[in-house]
C-alpha cells in the first residue's frame, strides 16, 4: 500500500448487522475492491491429504462465518489490524481434489504470485498438506525459513501408503528440500502417542525443537514464548497453526484430535508473543466443520487469524 491511501476496513457493524453484509473474512473488502493489498487472507479448500477425518475443505468458509463477530480494535496488542495495513479477503483457490501433486503446484504458483505483488499471505486451510507449497513460495523469496509450527503432531513423518505429500509429512519434505533453517524451527503443542520412540529423534535431525503441550502445565506462557523467540531468532519466520494444537474441548472440529491440548487462551497469548519477529507468512489449517459444534472451532480459528493479523499490524506499525 502506498503512503497516501488509507486502508479500507471491515463493514461497520453498527450500521449493517453482522449476520448481513459480505461473506468475507471479518467482513473485509475483497481483493478486487481495493487498489492495493498488504496482507491477503486466502482460502485453500483442500483436504485430499488427510489420514483420518476429512472435511477441512470446508474450513475457509466456516472460519469466515465465525469471523463475523470480530471487531476492529485489538486491546491485547493495542493495534487496529485493519487500519495500519490493507487486509483483504482473496477468496478461495480452486485446487484439484483428485490430484495432490497438481493441487500443491497450484498453491505454490498462487503463493508466488502474491509474493511477486508484495502481498503477505494468511492462508486458511484446508489440511496441513498445503504448508509445503506455501513454504516453497516463501523460501523462493526469502531463502531458508525459520518455522514455528503449532500442532499436536510433528507432521515430520515420511509417507502414508507410499504417498510422500500428505498432511502428516509437510515439514519432513520441507526440511529435505532445504526450505527450512534447521537452527530456527520448533513445534509447539506436541502431545499424544507416536509410532515409535524414534519419531522425536528423527524430528530433531530435521531441525525441530519441541515445546510440548505439557510444558504449558509446568512453565509459564511467558517462559515458553521466550524459548520460542530465542529459537526463531532474527531471520524470516513462517507461522503454521494446526487448529488441533488446541484441546478438543476448544477445537472439536478437526481431523485428528488429541486430548491434553492447549486452551485457546494459551494459544492466543503465545501468538501475541511473536510480535517483532520477521513473519513472512502464516497458515491456519485443519478446521473441519462437519465435526464442529456450536461454531466452537470456527470461533477459535477466527480469533487465531485475528491475532496473527494483529501481530503483522504491530510489526508494520513499528517499521
Ligand atoms: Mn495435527
Ligand atoms: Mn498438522
Amino acid at each position: 500500500m502506498s503512503g497516501a491511501e488509507r486502508p479500507v476496513g471491515p463493514v461497520d457493524s453498527t450500521r449493517i448487522p453482522r449476520y448481513a453484509g459480505p461473506a468475507t473474512f471479518a467482513q473485509l473488502p475483497r481483493a478486487d475492491q481495493v487498489p492495493s493489498t498488504d496482507v491477503a487472507v486466502l482460502g485453500v479448500p483442500f483436504d485430499s491429504g488427510v489420514s483420518y477425518r476429512p472435511g477441512a475443505r470446508f474450513g475457509p468458509s466456516h472460519i469466515r462465518t465465525a469471523s463475523k463477530l470480530l471487531r476492529p480494535y485489538n486491546p491485547a496488542l493495542d493495534v487496529s489490524p485493519f487500519a495500519v495495513q490493507q487486509v483483504v479477503d482473496a477468496g478461495d483457490l480452486a485446487v484439484n481434489p483428485f490430484d495432490i501433486g497438481e493441487a500443491v503446484a497450484t498453491i505454490e504458483a498462487a503463493a508466488r504470485g502474491f509474493a511477486a505483488d508484495g502481498v503477505k499471505l494468511l492462508t486458511l486451510g484446508g489440511d496441513h498438506t498445503i504448508a509445503l507449497p506455501l513454504l516453497r513460495a516463501v523460501h523462493a523469496e526469502h531463502g531458508p525459513i525459520g518455522v514455528v509450527h503449532f500442532d499436536a503432531h510433528l507432521d515430520t513423518w515420511d509417507t502414508y501408503f507410499g504417498e510422500p505429500t500428505t498432511h502428516g509429512t509437510p515439514f519432513r519434505r520441507a526440511s529435505e528440500e532445504g526450505l527450512l533453517d534447521p537452527a530456527r524451527c520448533l513445534h509447539v503443542g506436541i502431545r499424544g502417542p507416536l509410532y515409535t520412540s524414534d519419531d522425536l529423534a528423527q524430528d530433531g535431525v530435521l531441525g525441530f525443537q519441541v515445546i510440548r503441550a505439557d510444558d504449558y502445565e509446568t512453565g509459564t506462557v511467558a517462559s515458553l514464548v521466550a524459548k520460542a523467540r530465542h529459537r526463531l531468532g532474527d531471520g524470516p519466520v513462517y507461522v503454521s497453526v494446526d487448529i488441533d494444537v488446541l484441546d478438543p474441548a476448544h477445537a472439536p472440529g478437526t481431523g485428528t484430535p488429541e486430548a491434553g491440548g492447549l486452551t485457546s487462551r494459551e494459544l492466543l497469548h503465545t501468538l501475541r508473543g511473536l510480535v517483532g519477529l520477521d513473519i513472512v507468512g502464516a497458515d491456519l489449517v485443519e478446521v473441519s466443520p462437519p465435526y464442529d459444534h456450536a461454531e466452537i472451532t470456527g470461533i477459535a480459528a477466527a480469533h487465531v487469524a485475528y491475532e496473527l493479523l494483529s501481530v503483522l499490524a504491530r510489526n508494520r506499525a513499528a517499521d
